[in-house]
């Protein structure tokens, strides 16, 4: 089953164009994994797919389970098991976590026809998967993200996608000054959820963190576009050579 379709796909930012034809297939159950050099247009391709608003699509297509993702805002996006960790806000002072990871999990039942949880009935299914992230439950009477370490955040981006149950998750690891703890937090998190009913695509500057999560197909996005492809041995490829051979086997192509 197709989940997600990416057709010739092109996007601007402040009238320049960054995303330059991607094209991209995931069926239910794969992990993708997206590397490229810095600057190629990685982080602008999850923020397309979320619908933020500095980015303008100018052509192409984007089909999820056979809806026109470009046709939705990014609330209805969240709502319809599209997951981006930065669809959430930053930071809300006063606001705990327990409350907002609550609101978002009835958002989302709201949207599958579901009626809200109850407390109670929340309260364990919050307690079982605090558990995949192994956190304390001290953790969710903190106001949102103030004053979470590196690694809590990137915890409770786990937790709300381990409670939010997307049918696509998109990770994307821009933080270069995640460390080893962090980079096992979120492979742990994305292996316990991995299921053949989900699909994650993984977007990484780390070979490092395929260390512990093994996708299923490992692409390569340079100049705003797809260039290549392959398994899980790609991203060992890429460790030991570098993406200047794909670039040029790319240039030789064209
Ligand atoms: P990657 O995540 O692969 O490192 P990005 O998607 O962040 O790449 O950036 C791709 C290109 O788009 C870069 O040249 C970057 O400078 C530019 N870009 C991205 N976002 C913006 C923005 N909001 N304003 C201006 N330029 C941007
Ligand atoms: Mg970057
Ligand atoms: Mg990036």
């Amino acid at each position: 089953e197709v989940v997600l379709s990416v057709r010739n796909l092109t996007a601007n930012v402040d009238g320049t164009p960054i995303l330059k034809g991607v094209n991209l297939e995931v069926r239910s159950g794969e992990i993708h994994a997206i590397m490229g050099p810095n600057g190629s247009g990685k982080s602008t391709f999850s923020k397309v797919l979320a619908g933020h608003p500095a980015y303008e699509v100018t052509g192409g297509e984007v089909i999820f389970q056979g809806q026109n993702l470009l046709e939705l805002e990014p609330e209805e996006r969240a709502r319809s098991g599209v997951f981006l960790a930065f669809q959430y806000p930053l930071e809300i002072p006063g606001v705990s976590n327990l409350d907002f990871l609550r609101v978002a999990y009835n958002s989302r039942r709201k949207a599958q026809g579901l009626e809200e949880i109850d407390a109670f009935d929340f309260d364990d299914l919050i307690e079982e998967k605090l558990d995949v992230v192994k956190m304390n439950a001290s953790f969710l009477s903190r106001s949102l993200n103030e004053g979470f370490s590196g690694g809590e955040k990137k915890r409770n981006e786990i937790l709300q996608m381990a409670l939010l149950e997307p049918k696509l998750g998109i990770l994307d690891e821009t933080d270069s000054g995640l460390d080893i703890d962090a980079l096992r937090i979120v492979a742990n998190g994305v292996n316990q959820l991995a299921s053949p009913e989900n699909s994650t695509i993984l977007i990484t500057h780390y070979q490092r963190l395929l260390d512990y999560i093994v996708p299923d197909f490992v692409h390569v996005m340079a100049q705003g576009q797809i260039i290549t492809s392959g398994g899980k041995e790609l991203a060992l490829e890429l460790e030991s050579r570098g993406y200047d051979w794909v670039l040029e086997e790319f240039a030789a192509a064209e």
